[in-house]
């Protein structure tokens, strides 16, 4: 049993998941968001009270995880319910629109494309970043609605000057519409046009290039923030102020309509947020080292909330889980079904362990593996257990040291050989990535 870190789970849950009606869901993905920089994971400096409040009337996580730490190797993972690497999956693709090879491999099945066989109305507005090729557009990959970008991320305002990608068009599914103001406004007005006409139940990625660089928020957001010295960390926090203001307009349409009590809404990171060294946003991941790019817990320990009210009473928590857990949770909600035919999926369903408290978490080790095998890392109870590059294999005890700063991978070595061996042998089901981005070295590890 995996030990507990925190304090007694503080839920109660309703007596059963017997609702027989199939709820919406809305999976809200930010982008690089630090994980100490909204209101329910503890800032002052950076107000979210739409996320606070989805937070208090949810579950609020406190050691989630991501696959990955960077963008699209994580999103493969979420999408799939699979380790990406077990599909080689392992890199940021390229901007390489007509390059048939780096994007999500037609072989994986998506969550889109399983809520679909179970009668959802499915759409992707915002970020993909699964490949850019028209053959992985989110049309073949069981979304029936699109309005976003195919690329890694975006200028925030029209005017802003970056690079081919992040200026590549918008699109409304496959026709490029102009960008013609603040890129979340934007996603926001289409998600709010596309929930209008209440599919019925839905499935809608919320997908939003927020808070990622670049850090042109706009000047009268940037503004409010007046108290905030630093002007990098200032624009980077209007990025999050403007999006925790776009997600309280879905949530409240929501509301109007009588939807969201019977929505079930995740809300998450993709990875840590860039605090430094790579495409500095200054963002915060405190009390966690590290950022993203890392295998420490700042780089893929992420904000993680579930909200559902028909179903789930407010609560917390503690133990470890996993975005790949979000897809066997999902399905179940939907009482919806795998294809027998389909790869196993790598996470658990959620609903019994938080319907329950005294179930225990699954027992399980969480792995990661970045860049081919440049670094390793797993989670197995409070032990954190890594290897980057050359350097040795470190390991930490998360339960008396949570900032990862005593390596004690000599005082407990048969310990560590064990897990080096476990990781190992995790990395021999895998396979080699099918895609190499060497232009994009993901592990930091500063
Ligand atoms: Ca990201």
């Amino acid at each position: 049993m995996l030990r507990c870190l925190l304090p007694a789970a503080l839920l109660l849950f309703t007596s059963a998941f017997a609702s027989s009606a199939q709820p919406n869901i809305l999976l809200i993905l930010a982008d690089d968001l630090g994980y100490a920089d909204t209101g329910f994971q503890g800032s002052r400096e950076i107000p979210t009270p739409h996320l606070d409040a989805l937070a208090a009337r949810g579950v609020r996580f406190t050691q989630a995880y991501v696959t990955h730490p960077s963008c699209s190797p994580s999103r493969a993972g979420l999408l799939t319910g699979r380790y990406q690497q077990r599909f080689g999956h392992e890199y940021n693709p390229m901007w390489l629109p007509n390059d048939t090879t780096v994007g999500l491999p037609l072989t994986e099945r998506t969550l889109a494309d399983d809520l679909r066989a179970a009668g959802y109305r499915t759409a992707v507005i915002g970020k993909w970043h699964l490949g850019a090729h028209p053959q992985f557009h989110p049309h073949a990959r069981g979304f029936d609605h699109f309005y976003g970008i195919l690329g890694g991320g975006h200028n925030h305002l029209p005017a802003t000057k970056t690079t081919v990608e992040y200026e590549a068009p918008l699109y409304s599914e496959k026709t490029a519409v102009p960008h013609t103001g603040f890129v979340t406004d934007q996603l926001t007005d289409a998600a709010l046009a596309w929930l209008a006409a209440k599919p019925a139940p839905f499935f809608l990625f919320l997908s939003y290039t927020a808070p990622h660089a670049p850090l042109d928020a706009p000047p009268a957001d940037i503004e409010k923030l007046a108290h905030i010295a630093d002007p990098k960390r200032r624009a980077y926090a209007a990025l999050v102020t403007t999006m925790d203001a776009a997600i309280g307009r879905v949530l409240e349409q929501l509301r109007a309509s009588g939807q969201l009590e019977n929505t079930l809404v995740v809300f998450l990171s993709d990875n840590g947020g860039p605090t430094s060294k790579r495409s500095p946003n200054h963002a915060s991941n405190l009390p966690l080292r590290g950022q993203k790019g890392d295998v420490f817990e700042g780089g893929v320990r992420v904000p993680f909330l579930i909200s559902w009210p028909a179903q789930l009473a407010p609560g917390v928590y503690p133990h470890p889980v996993s975005a790949l857990d979000l897809f066997p949770t999902f399905l179940a909600a939907a009482h919806a079904t795998r294809r027998a035919d389909a790869a196993p999926l790598d996470g658990a369903n959620l609903l019994p362990l938080l319907e329950n408290v005294s179930t225990p978490p699954p027992t399980r080790t969480l792995h990661w593996r970045v860049d081919g095998g440049y670094a390793h890392a797993l989670r197995s109870g409070s032990w954190k257990w890594m290897r980057v590059g050359e350097k040795p294999a470190q390991l930490f005890d998360l339960e008396t040291d949570p900032y990862e700063t005593k390596d004690i991978a000599a005082e407990h070595a048969e310990r560590a050989a064990q897990f080096a061996k476990e990781s190992a042998a995790w990395s021999a089901t895998l396979v080699e990535p099918v895609f190499v981005n060497q232009a994009f070295r993901n592990t930091v590890n500063e």
